[in-house]
């Protein structure tokens, strides 16, 4: 076994260096420190403790929520030539013993296992007996009641530092809120340890936030010229089957996922996406927790979700291998209203709800910002961008801010004159002077509003009322028919106490692509590695991207190595791999 961290990584894992704070966690642990590792999504996490695994003697127990992930990493792994195996209820009992035969002698360096499997009677005491490397708890904000993806059954874990005082304990989350990492830091038992926080930032996601207008016009220009393989959230279960089914009717391959799909349906689905297929998977946020895929080109939303880290967690599946990657939120009035008026009848406490309403209304100002969308959404993490990312929506055409404290004005007292018993629309028509019926039935043609807003075109005042909504100067009687109802918080407004400030956007469509992947698949020499690639993926029954990255061919295929020397320079092309498919590539290249 090579002795230094950075050998492993080179030797093994076939990269040229570590990333970002990965070197400083992997000396820790290597010297037996425990700690906290808070890095984005893709940031690369499971290299700081397979690293340590590698070089410290004994075996590694990593902690992981999900099967489907848990066997990933193991079949990743042992295409790396790493003794790795997985303990979880899926398995035969004939291959459990397998891996306790393993374990026994001593052959295997890690242990995939899931907290309650861990924590069942009988394992630590068998595990104490074996010389331990580590414990890596992965997802590790699945412990805090905080975190937004709690699982009892990782409060388990809570007894692992009195009985392994001495194994270091390497917990790991891409959440970013300080007080679930309060949380994880004192249930595991590391007050006294490093906490390792990397920037949150992932640059390569481009960020955009359109009002929602016209879905299925907006999405599709989104998805015009995406090439590669997206997630859309749609809010709830029935939205995902339609809008997979009309995407299929424009052509593509789209597949549902939702909690309530049948278990055999939602396996196919997880497949094929996890294999992968090209696909846009139109789910609920049942859908990716576990989610490993490097090669997700987009996600787009199309409602607002509950707050930023959610968000940045089901936006951050896109791009995780650093090449450039889409995200696009399209949300409404109605979201905002809705979730406010879901988090005032919840049953939860005062505390919690105030919490609750922080994160909506940090989504909220994220949604509507009026400056660089990254620097208001890093803001939400603590983290302070040095200048504008020029990767956003709002960079690339900043919104002239106009001064519309008379619109708000005339939109408000025409809620008011009429009882706040309307939506938008009608009190559109009062304001624009139009004779309908509904108008002429309530005498709203008599009303001081009728046609003062004759000048202001619909689509603009649909925008003022959506930023009433948003700064909380009206309220959308969701449960029924869409009323606006004007709040305390308009009567500043009305009496010209304050000024409103409407953000002008002259954008309300998706933003064109203006950094399109380059498309190797142009290259025949690439093209005919993918061809070899997938058919190896299809004989060993595991996703292709565990042979080789995306990035790793087209780098293979722009350098035409033409001896194995040459080929294990590659970044991606570790010893395992060179000896596994090192001639089959060379022959590859050659045929093609
Ligand atoms: P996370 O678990 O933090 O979401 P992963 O551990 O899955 O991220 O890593 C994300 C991607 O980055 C993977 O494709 C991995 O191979 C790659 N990666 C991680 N560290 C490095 C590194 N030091 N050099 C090159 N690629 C890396
Ligand atoms: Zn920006």
């Amino acid at each position: 076994m090579p002795a230094t961290p950075e050998q492993v990584l080179h030797e093994v894992f076939g990269h040229d260096g570590f990333r970002g704070r990965q070197a400083e966690v992997v000396h820790h642990v290597c010297e037996g420190g425990s700690g906290l590792v808070l890095m984005p999504t893709g940031g690369g996490k499971s290299l700081c403790f397979q690293v340590p695994a590698l070089v410290r003697p004994g075996l590694a127990i990593v902690v992981s929520p999900l099967i489907a992930l848990m066997e990933d990493q193991v079949a990743a792994l042992r295409q790396q030539g790493v003794a790795a195996a997985a303990l979880h209820s899926e398995l035969e009992e004939e291959e459990r013993r397998a891996v306790w035969r393993d374990i026994q002698a001593g052959r295997l360096k890690l242990l995939y296992v899931s907290p309650e499997r861990l924590t069942m009677e009988g394992m630590l005491e068998r595990l104490a007996e074996r010389p331990l490397a580590l414990f890596a708890v992965d997802e590790a904000h699945c412990i805090s009641q905080w975190g937004h993806h709690f699982r009892p059954e990782y409060r388990a874990l809570t007894t692992l530092h009195e009985r392994f005082a001495e194994v270091p304990r390497l917990a790991l989350t891409a959440t970013a809120d300080p007080r679930t990492a309060e949380d994880i830091r004192r249930l595991l038992g590391l007050e006294e340890a490093p906490v390792f926080r990397s920037s949150f930032d992932r640059p390569n996601i481009h960020l955009a936030a359109v009002p929602r207008d016209a879905e299925r016009t907006q999405l599709r220009a989104f998805l015009r010229g995406q090439a590669g393989t997206g997630i859309v959230y749609c809010g709830t279960r029935a939205r995902s089957e339609s809008t997979a089914e009309w995407l299929r009717a424009d052509g593509h391959e789209a597949l549902a996922f939702h909690a309530g799909m049948h278990a055999a349906a939602k396996r196919e689905a997880h497949r094929r996406f996890a294999r992968g297929e090209q696909v846009v998977m139109c789910a609920t946020i049942a859908f990716g927790m576990g989610i490993d895929r490097p090669d997700v080109r987009f996600v787009a939303h199309l409602s607002l979700p509950q707050g930023p880290e959610g968000w940045y967690q089901e936006i951050g599946r896109a791009g995780r291998d650093g090449q450039p990657a889409r995200a696009l939120l399209l949300y409404g009035a109605g979201d905002i209203a809705l979730a406010r008026h879901r988090i005032a009848e919840s049953p939860a406490g005062d505390e919690q709800k105030r919490i609750e309403r922080a994160r909506l209304d940090a989504m909220v100002a994220i949604a509507e910002s009026a400056t660089c969308r990254r620097r208001t959404l890093l803001r939400c993490f603590g983290e302070d961008l040095p200048a504008d990312c020029g990767r956003c929506d709002v960079c690339a055409a900043p919104p002239r801010l106009v001064d519309a404290t008379e619109a708000a004005q005339k939109l408000i007292s025409a809620a008011v004159r009429t009882g706040s018993r309307f939506g938008l629309n009608h009190l559109v028509d009062v304001l624009r002077g139009r004779m309908t019926d509904k108008v002429a039935q309530f005498g709203h043609d008599r009303l001081p509003t009728f046609g003062k807003g004759k000048g202001v075109a619909d689509p603009v005042w649909k925008d003022v009322a959506r930023q009433l909504v948003a700064e909380g100067a009206l309220d959308v009687a969701v449960e029924s028919h869409g009323e606006l109802v004007p709040t305390e918080a308009a009567r500043p407004l009305l009496r010209g106490e304050r000024a409103f400030l409407l953000r002008e956007s002259s954008f309300r469509a998706a933003a064109p692509r203006e950094d399109r992947v380059p498309p190797p698949s142009d290259d025949p020499l690439f093209g005919a590695l993918r061809d070899w690639r997938r058919e190896q993926a299809r004989a060993q029954q595991v996703p292709a991207y565990v042979i080789f990255h995306d990035q790793t061919l087209a780098e293979i295929a722009r350098r035409r190595p033409a001896s194995l020397d040459e080929l294990a320079q590659v970044p991606g092309v570790g010893a395992s791999k060179l000896e596994r498919y090192g001639a089959a590539v060379l022959a590859a290249l050659e045929g093609a």
